[in-house]
């Protein structure tokens, strides 16, 4: 299961970035390649997260359209779908420019009021 393994690492990542602090939202970052179902990741983020300090974090998820630059026509297109074609000309040989991140963003974390 995709989604369990990567929501399984964007805790590890933020849970060592927060250092304790109690976090309140995940911004992830998630190109249109990595065919991430949204509904799944944050399935399995609120699954894992239960008895942790993210325990009611948010996941903010970010859709990077995924963008390729033809060589041969020299033209930047939207890829939508595999196989990974210029909408131009047809070539296959298309080099991905955007699409493939999936990272952790940002984190906002609990405003910690001292009384
Ligand atoms: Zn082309």
């Amino acid at each position: 299961v995709h989604e369990l393994a990567i929501a399984e690492s964007v805790i590890a990542i933020t849970e060592k970035a927060a250092a304790g602090r109690h976090v309140t939202r995940v911004h992830v970052k998630v190109g249109h390649l990595r065919q991430v179902v949204p509904s799944a990741l944050t399935f399995s983020f609120e699954l894992l997260a239960k008895d942790t300090p993210l325990q009611g974090a948010e996941l903010a998820l970010e859709h990077v359209p995924a963008v390729g630059w033809c060589s041969r026509c020299e033209r930047q297109s939207e890829l939508e779908v595999f196989p990974l074609v210029c909408e131009s000309c047809g070539a296959l040989d298309v080099e991905i420019l955007r699409g493939e991140e999936l990272y952790v963003d940002s984190l906002e974390l609990e405003d910690v009021a001292t009384v």
